[in-house]
C-alpha cells in the first residue's frame, strides 16, 4: 500500500510515522508513506494556500488551485489510482468498518485542512472520500490523517505479529468490545487474576472471554449491541 498525506505541515509527521507498528510496516515493506507540502504547489511569493471567504465571515478558506495542483502531480508520480480522502468534521464518522474498507486499497492521498475548512470546490472536483474522526472541531487534519494511517497500517496483513489479533478486538466483526485481559503478577495489590484464565481450559476460558465482552459491551456501549 501506498499513503500520500498533502498538508502544510509535513514536518508533524515522522515523529509519529517514525516509531512502533508503523516504523515496522514501512521497513518490511508492506506501506510506503510520503508527505507533501502544499506550499510547493503555490503559485504567488508568499506560498499562500488560503484566502478569504466570500459571503464574509470568520477566518480563511482553503483555496482549489493549490489542493488540485498537488493532487494531480502526486497522482501522476505512480500509475495506481489513488482513493482521494478529505478529512473533514463534515464527513463520514470513522469506524473499524470504514477502516476495514480504506484498508483494502492500494493506495490512500489523504488531504489535510487547515483555518475554517475547504472551498466547496474541492469537494465537488475532487469527489474524495469525506473521513471524520469524531464530532469535535480540531484545528488541522493532520491528527485526523495519522489516526486513519494508523488505525488502517494495523490491518495491512503481514503488520501485526499475530494473524488474529485485529479479528478478535473491539469492534470487529462480532461487534463486541474487547474482553478483559491480565499478564503477570497474579495477584498485584489485592487484586487476583481471574482463576478460569489459569486453569488451562480453553474451551471455558473462550465461553468466559465471551461472556464478559458481553457484559461489558451491555454496560459501556448498548448501542453496539442493537
Ligand atoms: N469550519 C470547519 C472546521 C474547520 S477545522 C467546520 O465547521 O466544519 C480545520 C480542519 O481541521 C478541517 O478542514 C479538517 O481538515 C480538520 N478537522 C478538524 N476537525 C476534524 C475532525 N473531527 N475530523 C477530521 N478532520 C478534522
Amino acid at each position: 500500500m501506498r499513503i500520500d498525506i498533502l498538508t502544510i505541515f509535513p514536518q508533524m509527521f515522522p515523529p509519529v510515522m517514525g516509531e512502533g507498528m508503523i516504523r515496522i510496516a514501512q521497513e518490511n515493506g508492506l506501506v510506503e508513506i510520503k508527505y507533501h507540502d502544499l506550499r510547493d504547489y503555490t503559485t504567488d511569493k508568499h506560498r499562500s494556500v488560503d484566502d478569504r471567504p466570500f459571503g464574509g465571515g470568520p477566518g480563511m478558506v482553503m483555496m482549489c488551485g493549490p489542493i488540485f495542483r498537488a493532487v494531480e502531480a502526486i497522482e501522476a508520480q505512480s500509475p495506481v489510482p489513488a482513493r482521494r480522502v478529505l478529512l473533514t468534521p463534515q464527513g463520514q464518522a470513522l469506524k473499524q468498518a470504514l477502516v476495514r474498507e480504506i484498508a483494502k486499497e492500494q493506495r490512500l492521498l489523504l488531504i489535510c485542512g487547515r483555518y475554517e475548512g475547504f472551498d466547496e470546490r474541492i469537494r465537488i472536483g475532487l469527489e474524495p472520500l469525506e473521513i471524520s474522526i469524531g464530532d469535535y472541531v480540531l484545528s488541522g487534519g493532520e491528527i485526523p490523517a495519522m489516526v486513519v494511517v494508523d488505525a488502517v497500517v494495523r490491518l495491512i496483513p503481514g503488520v501485526t505479529g499475530h494473524p488474529d489479533s485485529p479479528v478478535k478486538e473491539s469492534f470487529s466483526e462480532e461487534r463486541l468490545l474487547e474482553y478483559p485481559q491480565y499478564t503477570r503478577p497474579v495477584e498485584f495489590r489485592g487484586m487476583p487474576v481471574p482463576e478460569i484464565l489459569r486453569s488451562g481450559d480453553h474451551a471455558k476460558i473462550a465461553e468466559w472471554q465471551k461472556e464478559q465482552a458481553k457484559i461489558r459491551t451491555a454496560r459501556r456501549r448498548p448501542d453496539l449491541l442493537s
